[in-house]
């Protein structure tokens, strides 16, 4: 069975995603890393977001595949494994920019449905119980407030800077985090190919106010139900 996980940034879709994966024996795929990946190669050549002629250019002559270790993905770009390298705010921002351009989903989207085709997946994604797999048994769209999403990516990168030791100064604020996320959701919604909605078919899902493990058990039970035909 395939299960598509829609949404916007930071409702938490990557986490549950791979615990239902994990759970499911199934394969998890994060789109998002794809055009991470794509978006990196762009800022390695010194691509600028609104050079569009550039953008499909350096699209063409990118190979990006991925692979799983240990239940991890793992993304290369021409070869390389560059999976550490793409949750940076740099590398976001411009994937959130380069993937407007309709090239780049194609190939995207070509790759996500090739992987569909082989192995049940659960992937995740702005577009994928809408365009990537619309006919997906079964198909969430995982939400939650501006505020809470804001929050939860600040404390995130309060802890990463605390492991690795280094100085919190460099932290955005949580009201900075915030704007970004309305910007980026507003860019997703409304971008003239395939926009972040909601797919006819999806159950909608708030994560606000819920704890991961409530999130994962209310996809899992959603997940029997359909498996069992419901
Ligand atoms: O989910 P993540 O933040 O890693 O995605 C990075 C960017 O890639 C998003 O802001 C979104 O614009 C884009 N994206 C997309 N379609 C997908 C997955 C991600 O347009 N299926």
């Amino acid at each position: 069975m395939n299960i598509a996980i829609d949404g916007p940034a930071g409702a938490g879709k990557s986490t549950i995603a791979k615990a239902a994966a994990a759970a499911l024996g199934s394969i998890y795929v994060d789109t998002g890393a794809m055009y991470r990946a794509m978006a990196l190669f762009m800022l390695q050549r010194g691509i600028s977001a609104d050079d569009k002629a550039g953008i499909e250019r350096t699209c063409e002559e990118a190979d990006i595949s991925i692979a799983h270790k240990d239940g991890a993905q793992h993304v290369f770009l021409n070869g390389e494994d560059v999976t550490a390298s793409l949750r940076s705010e740099a590398v976001g921002d411009m994937a959130s920019k380069s993937s407007v351009n309709a090239k780049v989903r194609a190939k995207l989207v070509e790759l996500q449905q090739k992987l569909a085709e082989t192995t049940p997946v659960v992937m995740d994604g702005r577009d994928i119980g809408t365009v990537v797999l619309p006919n997906a048994e079964l198909k969430i769209y995982l939400t939650a407030s501006s505020y809470k999403r804001a929050e939860r990516r600040y404390k995130e990168l309060l802890e990463r800077a605390a492991a690795s030791g280094t100085s919190s100064d460099e932290i955005p604020s949580l009201e900075e985090i915030e704007k970004d996320i309305i910007e980026r959701d507003y860019r997703d919604m409304h971008r003239e190919n395939s926009p972040l909605t909601q797919a006819e078919d999806a159950v909608v899902v708030d994560s606000s106010d819920m704890t991961i493990e409530e999130v994962t058990e209310r996809i899992m039970r959603l997940a029997r139900e359909r498996s069992a035909g419901k």
